[in-house]
């Protein structure tokens, strides 16, 4: 396709990056690979705008992919990090900062017994998975397609054929062996979860799943999923980990389970936690916290885990996090929601608008979708269309139909009404585009 505008300046930017780094990019969805184009190179961040570094400025329905519940630059956060700063950036020693984290996530999350911080979500499931071996002396892994739980190459497996089979490398630099030990399941399939405990008697350590997946659109888990995912866990002497790098904190104070209350082993956070930087964590049973190092033989560590800038972040936009902020949210959402529906509604193109609490994404099919093969069943080209469109008009959008939309409490009538302005020529598009 063709793109009625330009952006040199950021075009200048990633011919340069694409001389030193693989892609032009330092995270591949980064790159507009699915959509085309020049990736925006962003200089700043206010409230629910981005500024790219050709001057313009997009209304930003992306946040850093989830952590900016706050909008950027909030005021609070950004004295909280020079606070932090001016105090010493990293000590490797314990600090309050740590500590006080890990209360406020305790306090929010019931099934949160007890946490270790780390620096990324990949980080922070790596590590559950370890953990869950190590405490149920098993190998094998669950999870979900469609799914993503960060590059951990025991989850960056692909689903063999027929449900049960072990799961194959998904990229090269992941062995047989890694992928081997983890099953890929459908998701929403009970089913097929029954009947891989029942393959595999006395092997399986644990079950990962999204709280709620926003990887491959956001595809809430049907009534009964995560209670039968927990309760064959239990049955079955494996742990059930639920992974809400995505949802917590963000889709509530206490996140996915705030919602659905099915109660986890452990879990797994990250993005809203940070406030913008790297901060990520797991947690859950004491009892099963007790094997990690120095308490227990699993080890795990970290020279920037807890580190204090990030802690100071994390805590600052945490303790902004209120009932009221997420009633914020979630009416700009419900808000934004409408709006988009009724826009591609008057030029009759399909599609579904799913949603888990504030996120959503719109799939362009006539159907619900409620696992990755209907995910990918969307007429993605229509995405494309509308993505381009809106980019054109100033309205930041995932660079891909895969993936969640964030908003934030920033996000006021001014940045709406001009999302609102440009949905009509945007649905067009997607009306008229061809593959
Ligand atoms: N888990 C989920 C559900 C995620 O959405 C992500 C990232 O998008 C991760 C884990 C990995 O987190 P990170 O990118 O911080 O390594």
């Amino acid at each position: 396709m063709t793109y009625s505008y330009d952006a040199p300046v950021s075009q200048t930017l990633f011919d340069r990056a694409a001389v030193v780094t693989p892609g032009g990019v330092n995270s591949p969805v980064r790159a507009f690979r699915a959509v085309g184009g020049t990736p925006r190179f962003m200089v700043s961040g206010t409230g629910p705008y981005l500024t790219d570094a050709d001057g313009r400025e997009y209304v930003d329905l992306v946040c850093s992919w989830g952590p900016m519940i706050l909008g950027h630059a909030h005021p609070a956060v950004t004295e909280a990090v020079q606070a932090a700063v001016a105090r010493g950036t990293s000590f490797g020693t314990p600090g309050a900062g740590e500590v006080e984290l890990a209360e406020e996530i305790v306090a929010r999350i019931e099934p949160v017994e007890q946490v270790r911080l780390v620096s990324s979500g990949t980080e922070a499931t790596m590590s559950a998975i370890r953990l869950a071996r190590g405490f149920t002396g098993r190998a094998k892994v669950v999870k979900f397609a469609g799914c993503y739980h960060g590059h951990v190459d025991a989850l960056l497996a692909a689903a063999g054929s027929g449900v049960a089979t072990f799961g194959l490398p998904d990229t090269p630099g992941v062995t047989g062996a890694q992928a081997g030990d983890t099953l890929v399941l459908p998701y929403n399939d009970l089913e097929a979860v029954r009947a891989a405990f029942a393959a595999h008697p006395g092997q399986i350590a644990c079950v990962i799943t999204e709280a709620s997946p926003g990887n491959m659109g956001v595809v809430p888990p049907l009534p009964g999923f995560n209670q039968g995912l927990k309760d064959l866990c239990a049955e079955n002497g494996a742990l059930y980990i639920s992974d809400e790098v995505m949802t917590g904190f963000r889709v509530s104070k206490a996140g996915w389970y705030g919602i659905d209350g099915v109660r986890p082993d452990l879990m797994t956070f990250g993005k809203v936690m940070g406030g913008g930087f790297p901060a990520a964590a797991f947690g859950g049973r004491a009892d099963v916290m007790a094997h990690l190092a120095p308490a227990g033989p699993v080890y795990q560590a970290g020279t920037l885990s807890g580190n204090p800038v990030a802690t100071a972040a994390g805590l600052a936009q945490l303790r902004l996090l209120d009932d009221a902020a997420y009633a914020k949210v979630d009416a700009v959402s419900a808000e934004l929601r409408a709006l988009i529906g009724d826009a591609l509604t008057k030029e009759g193109v399909a599609h579904r608008l799913q949603v888990a609490g504030n996120m959503f994404s719109v799939f362009f099919t006539d159907r619900d979708v409620t696992d990755y093969d209907g995910a990918k069943g969307q007429e993605a080209f229509r995405f494309t269309a509308f993505f381009h469109s809106m980019l054109s008009q100033g309205v930041y959008l995932p660079p891909s139909a895969f993936e969640s939309w964030f908003v934030s409490t920033a996000h006021d009538e001014r940045a709406l009404e001009r999302v609102a302005a440009a949905l009509p020529a945007a649905a067009r598009a997607a009306a008229e585009a061809t593959e």
